[in-house]
């Protein structure tokens, strides 16, 4: 029999005790804090879905593994376990290890980009647009049109639009040192990239004689996403999915800290060895010896694991069932979210939620303070919190100009919070749903001069 509901795949043997305050010490902890969920402590929160970053809980076998690591200093052997299970998962057969992945981005396009380059990609992600800038290049999303739209519910939002891509590499012949892709498409929503999109994209690549880079961080539950939701894939292996993946491209980037399933680490990985010279030379100078690049031999290790266990076909069935069963849950409460459920997190929609809110007063950061208010969650606002702006008129007037959505994200670290808890959370939830009109807005009292969201503060 097929069962009904999904379950975590695993048992628990190693457990941490949750906080919980009550709403007056709450109010106290972000009064405090100037209402900004930056500025609070953990040990203050009850659930925190700050981010999927860095934030695993590690199994068993990659803590036994991290306990017979080899710390040499050159030739560890645990380098070369995670460089052979590296092959093994992605076809490459060069890796260049970092502490984590904008490490490698700095080391990569340090070494191939140049002031004056364009990169298209799908969407980049903030670290790798900031690494891109910085070079004096350009970083360009070219994310196909119903990425978007937040109410859509198409299955492959995260894809690259191929008539813009084409015309892109024809307009900028020379000035493309790599072409990337972002799976999922983390800065669209965790939306996933189907294989007919890989192959159309890798393609174009190809005719303009441009190298294909694949940003890789959440590489299997793209894989997943394929697997049950593109046609003739459903009977394939998500390693197999994910290795045909990979079989496109020349090389990726990786963060560590969400599929590879650990806490720190990153890598660079290559088809070839054109570049690899010169990136293990660029490697020393910051991060370390090409056997370790920036981590310890256990953290090798750990990732090593953690790569062949995030395929695991039961563990991305709970995996992306955390997702979709709460945002399914929020709107079944009437709260609004991004459609679909992306891959690691869930975006409400704070605009359409609290109508009564304009956008100067910050709707989605009203919204993140009530949640851990009420229920001790941490979230991030992605809206005019983070991006709207202020601009001085001709006449001197100062005018805010918000941003295009009011999000608000809550992003599930992997194997840490059970489906009790979700419910747990829920309940809570619609709790505020029924009350949403006594929320009220923020002002702005402390505005820095760079990236607000982190030390802003709000009354
Ligand atoms: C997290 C992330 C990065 C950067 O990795 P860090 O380990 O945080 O430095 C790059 N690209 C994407 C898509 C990411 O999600």
């Amino acid at each position: 029999m097929k069962k009904r509901t999904i379950i975590e795949p695993f048992k628990i043997k190693m457990v941490e005790p949750l906080t919980f305050l009550t709403r007056d010490e709450r109010k106290r902890v972000i009064d405090e804090a100037g209402n900004n969920l930056f500025l609070i402590k953990s040990e203050h929160v009850t659930f925190d879905f700050l981010t999927d970053s860095g934030t695993t809980a590690m199994s068993a076998a990659q803590w036994g593994a991290m306990m017979v690591a080899d710390e040499s200093y050159a030739g560890s052997r645990s380098f070369e376990r995670f460089r052979a299970t590296v092959e093994k998962v992605m076809g490459f057969s060069h890796v260049i290890p970092t502490h984590q992945g904008r490490a490698a981005e700095r080391v990569f396009f340090g070494q191939l980009v140049k002031s004056g380059h364009k990169i298209p990609s799908n969407n980049h992600f903030d670290t790798t647009r900031a690494n891109i800038e910085f070079l004096g290049a350009e970083a360009v999303d070219l994310v196909v049109e119903e990425g978007k739209d937040p109410a859509n519910p198409a299955p492959f939002k995260g894809n690259l639009d191929p008539v813009k891509l084409e015309k892109f590499c024809a307009e900028n012949r020379g000035k493309i040192p790599i072409g990337m892709i972002t799976i999922t498409n983390n800065t669209g929503g965790g939306q996933p990239v189907s294989m007919e999109n890989l192959r159309q994209v890798a393609s174009i690549y190809k005719k303009y004689g441009i190298p294909f880079i694949i940003d890789a961080c959440r590489f299997a539950e793209n894989s997943m996403f394929i697997k049950t939701r593109e046609a003739e894939m459903g009977s394939r292996t998500v390693a197999s999915i994910a290795r045909e993946t990979f079989d496109f491209a020349d090389g990726c980037l990786m963060s560590a800290k969400k599929d590879a399933m650990s806490n720190i680490g990153g890598f660079i990985a290559l088809r070839d060895d054109r570049w690899l010279a010169d990136l293990r030379n660029l490697l020393i100078l910051t991060e370390g010896f090409p056997t370790y690049g920036g981590l310890a031999a256990r953290d090798l290790e750990g990732m090593a694991v953690g790569l062949i266990e995030v395929l695991d076909e039961n563990y991305l069935t709970y995996r992306l069932a955390v997702s979709s069963y709460f945002s399914e849950q929020l709107n079944r409460i009437g709260i609004p979210t991004m459609r679909p459920a992306g891959g690691h997190a869930v975006y409400i929609d704070a605009k359409a939620f609290l109508p009564h809110i304009p956008p100067e007063q910050f709707p989605g950061q009203a919204l993140a303070v009530e949640l851990y208010l009420a229920e001790g969650v941490r979230s991030c606002e992605i809206g005019s919190a983070m991006f709207g702006k202020f601009t001085t008129e001709s006449s001197g007037a100062k005018k805010f100009v918000p941003a295009a959505m009011e999000l608000v994200r809550l992003a599930f670290p992997r194997r840490v919070y059970t489906q009790s808890q979700f419910d747990y959370i829920i309940e809570g939830f619609e709790e505020i749903a029924l009350n949403k009109d006594r929320i009220r807005g923020l002002k702005l009292v402390y505005d820095p001069p760079y990236l607000r969201h982190f030390t802003a503060r709000f009354a």
